[in-house]
């Protein structure tokens, strides 16, 4: 059953133990291979970390209370990903993903699964582009909001399209992070998390998590976690767990201040254009202030062109030029500079930190002035 209890209480006590006198508060990380296994195996919950670890089912349990369901831990958010994808797709059936989000997903497909006859299908972040993408497929996976750009999908909407076509929907739900937006309750079927981006939020660790409802299906996952063999780490899942405490702290701060420099942005001269879902004139403004608590961290803009977008990144001193998104600091980078994203060589990926506003702002001002 939901907790009924507010986002920041469940997340603060989420995943964590019964009170036992003279016991921490707060767990510590279990750093251990093995563990004491006497006779036959039974019902011993932990034997060797890689198969299941003390730390990863408490940060799993968190995770799992903030999704109302089963989470499942992973060394990155491309583990994750690939974990969901690749067993799901044989030959035959048809994968519709993402064209214009993190390219992570068109990597796997076009690498893995296409060489293996699996039929790709790219969609833009659009609700009735991906409808129409869904008839015949297997597994349809779309990311909202989609990175860089911002667009954003009805999840409801492709929920039951992919379901009628008898398809599982999987979001990457990276950007808005569980206590932004909760897919699962919108009908998709599993949502991924790079947790090395806003859900831990400090920029000092790569993991990843999927969620879902089926208890088979997280079996599968964690069976495919074991064999892969590439395993989270108990310190920084401790430190995921640590940091989830603040999230809904953190989240509401980011996503105010990732308004609050799209507002500043527009119609200024030096800029070209503003993405935001929060700005009246964003073409889901209205979905994305029905389907998500908050809107994240991240605001897209371009400068008129390249050259400009470099001066400007170079003049910038408390916002870090660094790619990823979703720590406590804001960051900043030239998206084109990768040759992954379709934008215009001056856009810049702005992710704004728990900084003042007002700091946030002058450092905007200043650097847009040099
Ligand atoms: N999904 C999104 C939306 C991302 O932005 C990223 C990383 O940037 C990933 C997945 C992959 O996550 P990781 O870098 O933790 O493997």
């Amino acid at each position: 059953m939901s907790d009924p209890r507010g986002p920041s209480t469940r997340a603060v006590h989420a995943g964590l133990p019964p009170a036992v006198q003279g016991a921490p508060l707060v767990p510590g990380p279990a750093l251990a291979a093995p563990f004491h296994l006497q006779g036959e195996l039974g019902d011993a919950p932990y034997g060797y970390t890689r198969d299941g670890n003390p730390t990863w089912s408490a940060v799993e349990a968190a995770l799992g209370a903030l999704e109302d369901a089963e989470s499942v831990l992973f060394a990155s958010g491309m583990a994750a990903l690939s974990a969901v994808l690749e067993p799901a797709l044989a030959a035959g059936d048809v994968l519709v993903a993402v064209a214009d989000g993190y390219p992570g997903v068109r990597g796997v497909a076009a690498d893995r699964l296409a060489p293996h006859g699996v039929e790709v299908r790219l969609v833009s972040t659009d609700t009735e582009a991906t409808i129409a993408a869904c008839p015949g497929a297997t597994l349809v996976w779309i990311e909202t909001p989609s990175n860089p750009r911002l667009d954003v999908c009805d999840i409801a909407a492709v929920a039951a399209a992919a379901h009628a076509a008898g398809a599982r929907l999987v979001v990457d739900n990276t950007l808005a992070t569980p206590l932004g937006q909760r897919p699962l309750d919108l009908g998709a079927d599993a949502a991924m998390l790079s947790a090395t981006k806003a859900l831990s939020g400090h920029s000092d660790l790569v993991l990843g998590a999927v969620a879902v409802r089926d208890p088979e299906w997280a079996g599968a996952l964690r069976r495919h976690r074991s064999q892969g063999g590439a395993i989270a780490g108990p310190f920084e899942a401790w430190l995921l767990h640590r940091s989830l405490a603040t999230l809904e702290l953190r989240l509401a701060r980011q996503s105010a201040n990732a308004l609050a420099v799209a507002r500043f942005l527009q119609g200024r001269p030096e800029i070209a254009e503003v993405v935001h879902p929060g700005l009246e004139d964003h073409p889901a403004y209205v979905l994305a202030a029905t389907q998500m608590r908050h809107l994240g961290p991240l605001v897209g803009f371009s400068l008129h062109g390249a050259e400009a977008a470099r001066r400007f990144l170079g003049a910038l001193q408390l916002v870090a030029e660094a790619t990823s998104f979703g720590g406590v600091h804001a960051t900043a980078e030239r998206r084109a500079r990768w040759g992954t994203d379709a934008v215009p060589e001056g856009f810049i990926r702005f992710s704004a930190g728990i900084e003042d506003p007002a700091d946030l702002l002058a450092d905007v001002e200043q650097a847009l002035a040099a």
